[in-house]
């Protein structure tokens, strides 16, 4: 999720989820956002199906709602119509629970479901962050980037911690950086920042005391740009792109990640945060 868009959440959710399945892990794509670009990204004809609109409003029989898009790689289509749903649920009880019924009926099914978030911080966004596990936070490693990402954060923490929590064991894995350039030096001085951030959060009681900076970024690639408008992941489209590497290189370190020993080993660093101020402020 980001709540800004043009961030890189579609082109990662699409690309990481067709990683993940050609490794192995069975991945279940959802695409929350009306825009439906993950839909046509992975060349669903969203008409055809039942949607993610329609599961949410009548979760029964989800899996048989799921396109098989490639082995092992699953995806719920979204629908323009889902844009109505901030209203339609709005006094509904169980508004945030919806999603997470869907999702329930995958259990033993998928390893990973990842989730395409529309760009705002409203009632489709919460049921997502109401259901996952762990939030990746695509974004540009710019200064006005991390401009919103303290929002994000707070209401990432809000869920996690408020009384009574909505989800308890939500965290932040961590930020994905799209369209990536190394060679500048603004470039490195913010992912430096957001290095020291998620640094000084180590052992807090922050959402966000395990997040890191993914490595490798995602380059710049026009090659993750066309590959959509053929309904193609990267893997199908152009293989031996530098954007196929690094979201093959993403899931290695993603699955790593959750293969890896206890974080108690990890070294407790408490240090002030210096980049509080362009993060907006975030609680730590
Ligand atoms: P969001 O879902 O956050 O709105 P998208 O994933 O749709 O963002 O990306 C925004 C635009 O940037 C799209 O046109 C997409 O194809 C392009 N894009 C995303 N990542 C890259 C990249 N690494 N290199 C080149 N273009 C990219
Ligand atoms: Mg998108």
């Amino acid at each position: 999720m980001n709540q800004k868009g043009g961030v890189g959440k579609t082109t990662t959710t699409i690309n990481l989820a067709a990683a993940l399945a050609r490794a192995g892990h069975p991945t279940l794509v959802i695409d929350l956002d009306p825009q439906a670009h993950a839909t046509l990204g992975l060349g669903i004809d969203g008409k055809a199906t039942r949607s993610i609109y329609d599961l949410i409003h009548d979760p029964a029989d989800a899996f048989g709602a799921a396109c098989e898009v490639s082995a092992g790689l699953w995806a719920i289509a979204s629908h323009t119509d889902l844009a109505a749903t901030e209203t339609e649920l709005a006094s509904a009880v169980d508004r945030l629970e919806r999603l997470k019924r869907v999702i329930a009926q995958f259990a033993g099914k998928v390893e990973y479901v990842l989730i395409d978030c529309p760009p705002s911080l409203g009632l489709l966004t919460l049921n997502a962050l109401a259901a996952a596990d762990e939030v990746l936070i695509p974004m540009q490693a710019h200064f006005l980037a991390l401009q919103g990402v303290g929002k994000l954060l707070e209401t990432v923490n809000l869920l996690a911690t408020g009384s009574p929590p909505i989800n308890p064991k939500l965290r932040v894995a961590g930020v994905v950086l799209c369209m990536h350039d190394a060679g500048s030096t603004h470039t490195r001085e913010v992912v430096a920042d957001l290095d020291a951030f998620f640094e000084g959060a180590r052992g807090s009681t922050a959402a966000w005391s395990e997040a890191v900076v993914f490595r490798p970024a995602i380059r710049r690639n026009i090659k993750l740009a066309e590959s959509p408008s053929f309904g193609k992941t990267i893997f199908e489209y152009a293989p031996t792109a530098s954007g196929a590497d690094d979201y093959r290189a993403l899931a290695e370190a993603f699955t790593a990640r959750h293969a890896a020993p206890a974080r108690a080993e990890v070294p407790v660093v408490v240090t002030r945060m210096p980049v509080e101020p362009s993060l907006g402020g975030a609680p730590a």
